[in-house]
């Protein structure tokens, strides 16, 4: 019989700044925030999942300096990688919530993997509208010896690895809830809501594709933290961020 995932670990990729008002739209404007940017590792009995890669330094140093990006040398993916016990080519599978420059700088390094992406998210990267195009300034992703599987709509992608697809944010979004074997099941939003206070008020950031879709996607995602009894992450929240476990440390049974 199939297991769920057996250990879950975050990835620091360090972090960057935008101002208050594109996290919460509008609101708070003048107010430089610094916000982490990291990457979800699971073990799993059918594979090495990695959900989300962090940014790359020289990419945002070069295309969107004014975002001030810190990141040592241990902070990239293969040191975190090795931080954690694995090797860059251990990686099966690299989910990518989305193809924003600070979910899939990484991508590049996981020669070895699949990559599961959405398959409207792909298109949209690949051709973006013009106020998409600074998010999706990394095209890395899409080097020639990357291999894609396309998703669309709900899918368990391994016993207990679910990605929902939570629109709003990007066309493709996904979020994801991980079972693990004797443990509340984890859920990552990535970047439908950023921070716990705008979740509360059900704001999202200036970044979307579609803000009514992403309205609908956090009032998803509150259902789905009830109806799992799941414990929520923050992908952009520093205060949140400080209170995580980070590799080489875990989430366990
Ligand atoms: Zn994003």
């Amino acid at each position: 019989m199939s297991q769920k995932a057996s250990r879950v670990r975050l990835l620091d990729s360090g972090s960057c700044v935008i101002d208050q008002s594109h996290i919460t739209w509008n609101v708070g404007c003048g107010n430089p925030v610094r916000f982490p940017v990291y990457s979800v590792l699971i073990e799993h009995p059918e594979g090495l999942f990695l959900f989300d890669t962090g940014f790359d330094r020289d990419l945002v140093n070069e295309k969107l300096a004014f975002e001030l990006p810190q990141q040592t040398d241990e902070q990239t993916i293969p040191a975190q990688l090795r931080l954690a016990g694995f090797a860059t080519d251990d990686v099966d599978a690299v989910v990518n919530s989305h193809l924003h420059f600070d979910h899939c700088g990484g991508n590049k390094h996981l020669t070895k993997a699949t990559t599961y992406v959405h398959v409207d998210e792909i298109r949209e990267a690949r051709s973006p509208e013009p106020f998409e195009v600074l998010g999706y300034a990394d095209t890395s992703w899409d080097h020639p010896g990357a291999r894609f599987s396309l998703l669309s709509g709900d899918v368990e992608l391994a016993k207990g690895l679910h990605l929902f697809h939570t629109p709003g944010h990007t066309i493709g979004h996904y979020s994801l809830l991980v079972e693990i074997e004797g443990r509340r099941p984890l859920l990552f939003m990535a970047d439908v809501s950023y921070t716990p206070a705008a979740y509360a008020k059900d704001q999202q950031a200036g970044f979307h594709w579609d803000p009514v879709a992403g309205v609908r996607s956090i009032r998803r995602i509150k259902q789905l933290a009830k109806e799992w009894d799941a414990e929520i992450f923050f992908t952009h929240d520093m205060d949140e961020f400080n209170t995580y476990k980070l590799a080489p440390d875990c989430y366990e049974a």
